[in-house]
């Protein structure tokens, strides 16, 4: 289908995105990617008077390091998520994840500030920037705010953005020297998540000296599982003592029904994949 008329603004910095946006009201919609926002506006699912394509404001996209923290440009491609060095040394998992997001047109074109502001439940960046305790940083006409990955998932598609607010960039604390993996179940190749685990590892010498781990899919928000990031501390990496550890992932979690599977088979699904990815990250 063909989407509703809507007035299009391209706009080349982001205060200029700000003010378009306010001024706009309530009824216009960020355009980053493209990837879900589309296809949404072809089905007539949402049809906003306004359209902000942030595709030529260039300070929104790259990726570099400041001290301690990786700084990812909410206008970073997917593509660039998953090949940065910079990503691989700091933030491994989720470079790992962004390289399970559907295919490279896709990952060329969707974003990882996108797919954050989407909060798709089965989407693969929220989980990875929670476990590393990543922060994103949100923009409007009152300036900007920081808002922890902890509290920015707050509902099914709902997220701590406001309606005049844009997310600018997603800082993260560095994890170098941290394995990481994202360990991702699917039926078929490049499909979303049925369900997935994030975890990022910190050994000593064979020994679990520290552990962050979430959950893609297994509710309506990504879930930190940090029962199971204390359990792990000072266990040998290896599969019987990680098994043990993560056997109770799942619990306190409401994953979906679905054609993919019951409830009862994701939360084994959960323990399976939580093993793999942190015996993956702990190398
Ligand atoms: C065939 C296909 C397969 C896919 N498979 C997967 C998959 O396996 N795993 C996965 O995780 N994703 C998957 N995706 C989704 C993909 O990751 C998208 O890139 C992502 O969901 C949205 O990113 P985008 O940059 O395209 O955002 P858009 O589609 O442009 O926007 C999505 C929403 O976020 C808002 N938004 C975007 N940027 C900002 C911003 N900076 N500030 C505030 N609001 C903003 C928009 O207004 C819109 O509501 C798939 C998409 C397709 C088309």
């Amino acid at each position: 289908m063909i989407p509703a008329e809507f007035d299009y603004h391209a706009p080349t910095t982001l205060d200029e995105a700000v003010r378009l946006l306010a001024e706009a009201g309530d009824d216009a919609k960020v355009l980053a990617g493209g990837q879900s926002l589309i296809p949404v506006l072809r089905l007539r699912l949402a049809a906003p008077e306004t359209v902000i394509d942030l595709g030529r404001v260039e300070e929104l996209r790259g990726v570099r390091v400041e001290g301690d923290t990786l700084v990812l440009g909410a206008m970073t491609p997917h593509h660039d998520v998953a090949t940065h060095p910079l990503v691989r040394q700091h933030a491994r998992v989720l470079s790992a994840a962004a390289a399970t997001v559907a295919d490279p047109q896709v990952r060329h074109r969707g974003t990882v500030g996108g797919a954050l502001a989407h909060a798709d439940p089965a989407g693969d960046m929220p989980a990875p920037v929670l476990a590393l305790g990543g922060e994103l940083v949100v923009v409007g006409p009152g300036g900007r705010r920081t808002v922890p990955a902890a509290d920015f998932f707050e509902d099914f598609f709902t997220t701590a953005l406001g309606e005049d607010e844009l997310l600018a960039e997603i800082r993260i604390p560095s994890h170098d020297g941290w394995g990481g993996h994202y360990e991702k179940f699917t039926r078929v190749a490049q499909q979303w998540s049925i369900v997935a685990a994030a975890a990022t590892v910190r050994s000593e010498g064979g020994t679990i000296a520290e552990a962050r781990v979430a959950l893609t899919n297994m509710g309506l928000v990504p879930i930190r599982a940090h029962a199971v990031e204390q359990a792990m501390v000072g266990r040998p990496a290896e599969e019987s003592a990680v098994a043990a550890a993560v056997a109770r992932v799942a619990d306190g979690t409401s994953p979906p029904t679905d054609a993919n599977g019951d409830a009862d088979y994701r939360r084994h699904l959960a323990a399976v994949l939580a093993r793999r990815a942190v015996l993956a990250a702990a190398g």
